[in-house]
Formats: C-alpha cells, sequence, structure tokens
C-alpha cells in the first residue's frame, strides 16, 4: 500500500462537511434554469445530499448532440447556492473552464471520462489547477487502463491540489450487457490497493444507463466501501437532454437514500477480505465470459473445417498449444501440472463442441 502525501480528508474540504461520505447528484446536464433550481430545491428539501452536480459544457461523442448550455449555467448554479445549502459541483475539460467555474464560485470541479482518456488534456488542466486550491474529482478513463486513471490523479495531485477524490463510473463495454458500462470492481479496488487514502466515489448511473439498476449497483459500490456516490437526478427524467434513461427523480433519489445501507463495519482485515471476494468474483466472471467467447471461436473453426472437410484433431496445432501457454503461463507464475490440466479440460470441450459442429446435418 502507498499513499498520496497528505491528501485532505472529504470532511475536511468544506467547514460545512461533517462525513467522509460525500453524495452528490444533480442533473446529467443543465438545460433551464428552471429545470437546474427545481432540481436543486428538491434534493436540498428531500435528502442529505451534500454536493448539486451539473454538465455545463458536455462532451458528447458526434456533434449535433445537446452539448451543454455553457457559461450561462454558472449563474443558476449560483442562484443555487444562494437558494439551497448545497455545494455545486459542474465537470471542467479545458483551462478555460476551470477559470470561469472558480470565478462563478462553483465548489469542487470534476474531469470527465473521456478527457481522463487524454493525458495531454489532463495535464493542461493540471498546469492551470497550480493557480487553485479546490477539490477535483477524477473519473476513470473509458477504456478500463488503471495507468491511466492514476496517471490522471497524479498529474492532479503534481500540481499542489490536495482534494482529490476518484469517480468510478464504469468502463466502455465492448459487447452488449444489460449495463451502459461495465463497473470491473477490481479496478477501483486495485486503485484502493495503491493508494489507501484515496477517497473512491461510485458513479451507479453512468454504469446502469438505467434507472431501475442505478440502487443496486449503489449499493454494490458501498459494500465494497466506497466514500460517497454521486447519481444523476432530474426534476423530469424523461424530458433530460442528455442520459434521461438513467436519471433518478428527486423522489426517487431520497427513496434511495433511505433504502441503501452504509457500511459501520470499520473492521479493515472484513473490509479487505470482501474487497479480495469483490476482486475474485469479478475476475471469475471475465474468465467465464472468456471460456465463452473461445468456444464460440472454436465453433467457428468447426464450421470452417466442416466445409472444407479438415479433421477435427490436429495434432501439431494441439502440441503448439500446450507449448506455447505453458511457457506463458510459467511466466506468470502458474505451474506447469495446473496449466495443462486446464488446457485439457479446454480442449475437450472445444474438440465436443467441434464434434457437434460436424455432426449437424
Ligand atoms: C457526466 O457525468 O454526465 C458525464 C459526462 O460522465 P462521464 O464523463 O463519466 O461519461
Ligand atoms: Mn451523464
Amino acid at each position: 500500500m502507498s499513499e498520496l502525501k497528505n491528501l485532505v480528508a472529504i470532511k475536511d474540504w468544506f467547514p460545512e462537511f461533517s462525513s467522509d461520505k460525500l453524495l452528490i447528484a444533480g442533473p446529467c446536464s443543465a438545460e433551464t434554469e428552471n429545470q437546474v433550481l427545481q432540481t436543486a430545491k428538491e434534493i436540498s428539501d428531500k435528502t442529505n445530499i451534500a454536493v448539486f452536480r451539473v454538465g455545463i459544457w458536455k462532451p458528447r461523442t458526434r456533434p449535433g448532440s445537446f452539448e451543454g448550455v455553457g457559461e450561462i449555467g454558472l449563474n443558476w448554479l449560483k442562484k443555487v447556492k444562494e437558494q439551497t445549502n448545497l455545494k455545486t459541483a459542474v465537470e471542467v475539460a479545458t483551462p478555460e473552464h476551470i477559470k470561469l467555474a472558480v470565478e462563478n464560485d462553483v465548489d469542487i470541479l470534476w474531469i470527465g471520462a473521456r478527457t481522463v482518456s487524454n493525458p495531454f488534456s489532463v495535464q493542461l488542466l493540471a498546469d492551470e489547477l497550480k493557480n487553485y486550491d479546490i477539490p477535483i474529482l477524477i473519473k476513470n478513463s473509458l477504456n478500463p487502463d488503471i495507468e491511466l486513471w492514476q496517471g490522471a490523479i497524479e498529474r492532479i495531485y503534481s500540481s499542489g491540489i490536495r482534494k482529490i477524490a476518484a469517480i468510478h463510473r464504469g468502463f466502455y463495454p465492448f459487447e452488449k450487457t444489460n449495463l451502459r458500462n461495465i463497473p470491473k470492481w477490481e479496478i477501483p479496488i486495485e486503485l484502493k490497493t495503491r493508494f489507501h487514502n484515496l477517497p473512491i466515489i461510485g458513479d451507479p448511473s453512468h454504469i446502469a444507463g438505467d434507472s431501475s439498476l442505478v440502487a443496486d449497483i449503489a449499493q454494490k459500490a458501498l459494500d465494497i466501501n466506497f466514500d460517497g456516490l454521486m447519481i444523476e437526478t432530474h426534476i423530469n427524467p424523461k424530458e433530460a437532454l442528455s442520459d434521461a434513461k438513467q436519471q433518478l427523480t428527486p423522489n426517487e433519489l431520497a427513496g434511495l437514500l433511505q433504502n441503501i445501507i452504509f457500511r459501520s463495519s470499520s473492521d479493515l482485515s472484513e473490509q479487505h477480505l470482501d474487497l479480495l471476494r469483490e476482486n475474485i468474483d469479478s475476475i471469475d466472471k471475465q474468465m467465464l465470459e472468456l471460456l465463452a467467447k473461445r468456444m464460440t471461436t472454436v465453433e467457428k473453426i468447426g464450421e470452417y473445417k466442416k466445409e472444407n472437410n479438415i479433421a477435427v484433431f490436429q495434432l501439431r496445432r494441439w502440441e503448439h498449444i500446450i507449448r506455447s501457454r505453458k511457457e506463458f503461463g510459467e511466466n506468470m507464475g502458474l505451474s506447469e501440472e495446473f496449466i495443462k490440466k486446464i488446457l485439457q479440460l479446454v480442449h475437450k470441450e472445444s474438440i465436443a463442441k467441434q464434434n457437434n459442429v460436424m455432426n449437424k446435418k
């Protein structure tokens, strides 16, 4: 375990803060003054959320989608602060955004997944941040590369910022699943293992992509002892101009927060065990997904062999598999015997699959 020296604990970010759990909610995007103020008021009246989030500069995959209201949204956020006790947070992607947000009294800035994926952009932000002392939340990059995430955190840390938290928003899925972004819990867990004093906030909204799945993922994040949640909340999600499917109403948010269980256990060894088990769960799932993928590919090869009248079992190929995998596996510390046993099993199943293909009329 290592640590980022002198990180400020969440409860010391602002005099009004007293909890080390950071609860953030608000719309994906600011759309109108009324939408922003109504959402903020309801969140403030109905929940114990501390920070109101909203995107005013929206990174969209393709031009032409709603790209945010821009600077005018900063005035609306000022009003949120006048009319509620909420702190405010916006996404920043350029040094200019940082300047404008700070000039307009935004309390917390976050760096979005697309920006974190580009070290040049992160460095530009870090250079600008040398001039400020403001909490920065750093989302994971789109692709499941912990080094990119860590790199962004280190760049921001190097600029002198000491109020830092990571946000886990899941990773771009290369296959269709019921979630918008794959959580790959082992990655934030590994980040926590590398920097045990770095708070990690869960963003179940962007992982889920669907409001009905947000609560379960939020609970999961707390179960592995995340340090807070960021939940997209909109006064009228159906009409939202971005991420309409995943946003909760303030009432739904209040319900979620009432039902969710914050772990009180501070038994570190128990937490550690839980983290490791989560890790195993996730790895096993990926292992099975890969095996399933292997079998699909094996069947494709079977079809090719059938069409071209090639025998299912090819000795030379099998010898090559054993040799190359053994070498590869041994380099990673797996025993020769174990590798051989697994390969035999996988090979047996593969041959059976191809025989099925062959025997199909
Ligand atoms: C967002 O928070 O609305 C957002 C754009 O998120 P991400 O950067 O995680 O895609
Ligand atoms: Mn969003």
